[in-house]
C-alpha cells in the first residue's frame, strides 16, 4: 500500500455559548494555547492523531476554567456527570499499517460518568479495550480502573466556581427568576497526522441546569464527535439539537462536495439555525485544510506545520431566528 504525505493539522475549542467574561480571557487563551502546544509538540515529533487530540483535551480537562474534566458543570442536583467521546479513522502508526488507507474507524464514549479526572481516556479505553463504543454506570466505572485510568473523588472535580454558579441556578429555578446565561466552556480536538489518520475528541460536563441522568451530544459519535476517512468533526453548544441533527456525521460526510470552512459554516447556519440552536464546529479534511464555525462566542487554537500555532476568538456567524419557539440554551 502507498504511503501517503499530508500535512498534520490540529484545531481545538473551549466550546460555544455567551461572551467570556473580559478577565477570564486572557487565562482561557493561555490555556488554549498550553493545550494545542502539547498536541502539536506529538504532530512534530509525528505522532498519531489519536495520541494528539487526547493530549489537547486533557490539558482541557486538566484546567478548572473549562467545563470538563476538573471544573464540570454540575447536575441540578449538585452531583457531577460528565460525558466523552473520541473516533478514529485509519490506523494507529504502531499498527504496521498504512494509516488512512484501511478504512479503518473505531470509537469510544462514556455517558454521565464522575469519579474520573479525564474522562477522555476512559472513552479511549471503551476503544481500546472493549468490544463496545459507548459505556454508562458501574461498567464504566469498573472499566476506568481495570484500565488503569486515573480515578478520584467527585469532590476533586468540583470547583467553587462550579459550586457557587449551581447555587445561583439553584435558587432561580427555586424562585421562578431567570438566570444569568453561563455554561461555556466544553472542550473538543479535531487533528490529522502525517500519515493520514483522523481523529476527533470531545469532552463536557454538559448544559447549565441538566438534570440527573441526562446525555448531551458529546457522548454520542455521530452528534458531537465523528471521524471518517474524508475528515474529522468535533461540535459544542445546545446538545439536543445537535443529536436532532447529527450535527457531525452530517458535517464530515458534506466534505466530499465543499473544504472544512464551507462543511462548517453550513452546519452551523443550516442545522444549528434551523433549530435556532447556539453552537459551533471545528473541522479537519484529510488533506489537512480546517474549518470552524459557530453562532455564539468560541475560542479556537489551530496548528497548522507551516504556520504553527495560534488562537482566535473569530466572529460568530448570525443566527437566523425562525418563527419556532426557541430552544436557544438559557
Ligand atoms: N454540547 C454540550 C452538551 O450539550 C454542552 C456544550 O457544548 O456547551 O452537553
Amino acid at each position: 500500500m502507498t504511503r501517503r504525505s499530508v500535512i498534520p493539522a490540529l484545531v481545538a475549542h473551549g466550546g460555544a455559548g455567551p461572551a467570556v467574561p473580559a478577565d477570564e480571557r486572557p487565562e482561557r487563551k493561555r490555556a488554549m494555547l498550553e493545550a494545542v502546544r502539547r498536541g502539536a509538540d506529538i504532530l512534530k515529533d509525528g505522532g498519531d492523531a489519536l495520541d494528539v487530540v487526547v493530549a489537547t483535551i486533557i490539558a482541557l480537562e486538566d484546567h478548572p476554567l473549562f467545563n470538563a474534566g476538573t471544573g464540570s458543570l454540575l447536575t441540578i442536583d449538585g452531583s457531577v456527570e460528565m460525558d466523552a467521546s473520541l473516533m478514529l479513522a485509519g490506523d494507529r502508526s504502531d499498527s504496521g499499517e498504512t494509516a488512512g488507507g484501511a478504512g479503518r474507524i473505531s470509537a469510544g464514549a462514556v455517558a454521565a460518568v464522575g469519579r474520573v479526572r479525564n474522562p477522555i481516556l476512559l472513552a479511549r479505553a471503551v476503544m481500546e479495550n472493549t468490544r463496545h463504543v459507548l459505556m454508562v454506570g458501574q461498567g464504566a466505572e469498573r472499566l476506568a480502573r481495570r484500565a488503569g485510568v486515573p480515578m478520584c473523588s467527585n469532590e476533586d472535580l468540583i470547583t467553587e466556581r462550579a459550586r457557587e454558579r449551581w447555587r445561583r441556578l439553584r435558587d432561580s429555578v427555586q424562585l421562578g427568576i431567570p438566570h444569568a446565561p453561563f455554561g461555556h466552556g466544553t472542550v473538543g480536538a479535531v487533528a490529522i497526522d502525517a500519515r493520514g489518520a483522523i481523529a476527533a475528541a470531545t469532552s463536557t460536563g454538559g448544559v447549565p441546569g441538566k438534570i440527573a441522568g441526562r446525555v448531551g451530544d458529546s457522548a454520542i459519535i455521530g452528534a458531537g464527535t465523528f471521524a471518517d476517512l474524508s475528515g474529522a468533526a468535533s461540535a459544542t453548544g445546545y446538545g439536543e439539537a445537535i443529536i436532532l441533527a447529527g450535527l457531525c456525521r452530517e458535517a464530515v460526510r458534506s466534505l466530499t462536495g465543499a473544504p472544512p470552512a464551507t462543511a462548517a459554516r453550513r452546519a452551523v447556519t443550516d442545522l444549528l439555525g434551523a433549530a435556532n440552536a447556539e453552537g459551533g464546529i471545528i473541522m479537519v479534511d484529510r488533506r489537512g485544510r480546517i474549518g470552524f464555525a459557530h453562532n455564539a462566542a468560541m475560542q479556537v487554537g489551530v496548528y497548522e506545520s507551516g504556520a504553527g500555532i495560534r488562537h482566535l476568538w473569530p466572529d460568530p456567524v448570525a443566527i437566523v431566528k425562525s418563527a419556532a419557539k426557541s430552544s436557544r440554551r438559557t
